[in-house]
């Protein structure tokens, strides 16, 4: 059951402060639901979102249909990527949030903080807007809207303009089983992200391309938000002599192919060691010509086609230029011409100068690049503009994990590749175009929340180092300096000089401030 209604009035302005618009009305609505949901125990907020994760469960078709409709998921992904996971990632939050959320005592050294208490405590940020991309409409929220919501925050959502109603419904659901203002949505397009901003959100997480995300942090620091960006990837895959070939190939299919490609931890380049390249070229060839794709089999195919005909534009371009470039195309290589639909395209012989090895391509593409050993590999992996994930496949798991210690990645995986990106115990960050951002894990809590440290001081008397100063002082400095650099020659002087400075204090104190210390 949700808690207790909070003190929900009208929109509150804020000193006057309250920015214009739907935006800024939405803002002031949240901070006051925000303040009575802060108050609310972690153990009923997560109970809130249990509840939530059970009708989303329940209700999965809905999410599912709303996924294929609007961005062309096909069934298999759009179940599993999207509709099945919102019960482990609230237990998961729950779970990397109990001990973070914890007042954490801090001791004090007694001799140099006589009769004082000192404590942290996580205060939540008030209101996080959370600006979010399409490709994975529902589930890719849970990492950003579970943990603002779960350590006491309230939220407003401006999903992508190209999957409003799959990230409608998932927030609709949720706010159902949350005070009213807890969590609201704002539809629109880029230019209401950037009216998002300007009301002056407590804290954004941005989740996008590096071009907006640009936009998004420089906004955001003149405003003084904090902010968390986390922007694209262009995974790769570096794959060694003595890989198991079946186990790769298949890895390396799902991962460059599910959700068309269309996800930040898609491998789109493959760094192959030259004495398997013939072999895996050729294996990964025929396994997608295999696979089914297209409007024959629409909804159950195993490719999906592109989210827009933007998106297909880019990937096009990006084959097109790799082609001319010399890159030789396996299989795929064209959009089918109907409908969204771009076949899995296996390009080899390709290099840095492509630009389907340069940039973020976004479809299901492949780039095989052929490298002598694994130090061309991690070299060139790391001259990559983005440094999001990357895998490395061997039968040696040492050998494996001692090159992994040399990927300039974010996440970095030995025969798998980035399935941890809906974990929340595990950081799913990057490097250089990336971003700096964090998700997943207590590491993320900074945009979600900030330390407050607490002292309390039973002291009666006044401290020795405090007003009014006089020679006393300055001989207890010079002698407290001495010791702390192992010089014990005027040490005995210490009681004298510090029972000499609390007399002087007390005397100064009891004159009523009427006479100076000397
Ligand atoms: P996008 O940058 O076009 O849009 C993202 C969001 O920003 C949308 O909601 C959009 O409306 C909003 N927006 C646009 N201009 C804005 C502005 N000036 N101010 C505020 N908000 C603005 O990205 P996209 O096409 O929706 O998503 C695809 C990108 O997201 C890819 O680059 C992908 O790699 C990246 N992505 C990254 C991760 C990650 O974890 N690193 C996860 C998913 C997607």
């Amino acid at each position: 059951m949700p808690p207790s209604e909070p003190p929900l009035t009208d929109p509150v302005p804020l000193d006057g402060m309250q920015a214009p618009g739907p935006a800024g009305r939405l803002l002031a609505r949240g901070r006051v639901a925000q303040e009575s949901w802060s108050h609310t125990h972690l153990a009923a907020r997560v109970a809130c979102l249990v509840g939530a994760a059970h009708e989303m469960l329940a209700r999965r078709q809905e999410a599912m249909d709303l996924a294929t409709r609007e961005i062309g998921k096909v069934h298999a992904e759009a179940l599993f990527n999207e509709a099945l996971g919102p019960l482990d990632a609230v237990k998961g939050w729950a779970r990397v949030l109990r001990p973070a959320l914890r007042r954490r005592r801090v001791p004090l050294n007694p001799l140099g903080f006589p009769g004082k208490r000192a404590w942290v405590e996580a205060v939540p940020r008030g209101v996080v807007a959370i600006i979010a991309p399409w490709n994975f409409p529902v589930a890719g929220l849970y990492r950003s809207v579970f943990p603002a919501l779960l350590s006491g925050n309230a939220v407003v959502l401006k999903p992508s303009e190209l999957s409003p109603r799959s990230s409608g419904w998932f927030a609709e659901l949720l706010a159902g089983h949350l005070p009213a203002g807890v969590l609201q949505v704002l539809q629109g397009d880029g230019a209401m992200g950037a009216a998002l901003l300007d009301a002056r959100p407590d804290a954004c997480v941005f989740t996008g391309s590096p071009a907006t995300g640009r936009k998004v942090s420089v906004r955001c620091a003149d405003l003084g938000i904090p902010c968390s960006a986390e922007m694209g990837g262009k995974d790769p895959a570096i794959v060694l002599a003595d890989c198991d070939l079946e186990r790769t190939v298949a890895g390396i299919t799902h991962w460059a192919l599910c959700n068309a490609g269309q996800a930040c931890g898609a491998i789109e380049v493959v760094y192959a060691e030259r004495a398997i390249a013939d072999a895996l070229v050729s294996r990964l060839g025929e396994v997608w010509s295999a696979l089914r794709s297209g409007p024959l089999h629409g909804a159950a195919s195993d490719v999906a086609p592109m989210a827009s005909a933007r998106q297909l534009e880019v990937v096009r371009q990006h084959v097109e230029d790799a082609r001319a470039r010399g890159a030789t195309v396996v299989t795929g290589g064209a959009p089918l011409g109907e409908g969204l639909w771009f076949p899995p395209t296996l390009l080899d012989h390709c290099n840095h100068a492509m630009a389907v090895v340069r940039d973020e391509t976004f479809g299901p593409v492949l780039a095989v690049v052929r490298v002598e050993g694994p130090a061309e590999a991690i070299r060139a992996a790391n001259q990559l503009r983005y440094g999001l994930g990357a895998s490395i496949w061997t039968r040696d798991l040492a050998r494996g994990q001692r090159l992994a210690e040399r990927l300039d990645y974010g996440v970095v995986s030995i025969n798998n590749h980035s399935f941890t990106g809906a974990v929340p115990a595990l950081p799913w960050s990057g490097t250089r175009a990336t971003g700096f951002g964090v998700a997943n894990s207590a590491l993320a809590l900074p945009t979600f929340v900030r330390p407050r440290a607490v002292v309390v001081d039973r002291r009666k008397q006044p401290e020795l180092y405090w007003m009014p100063y006089d020679q006393g002082l300055l001989e207890l400095g010079d002698v407290l300096a001495d010791l702390q650099n192992n010089r014990l020659g005027r040490a005995w002087k210490l009681p004298g000089l510090m029972r000499r400075r609390m007399r002087a204090l007390r005397d100064f104190f009891r004159r009523r401030h009427s006479a100076q210390l000397r």
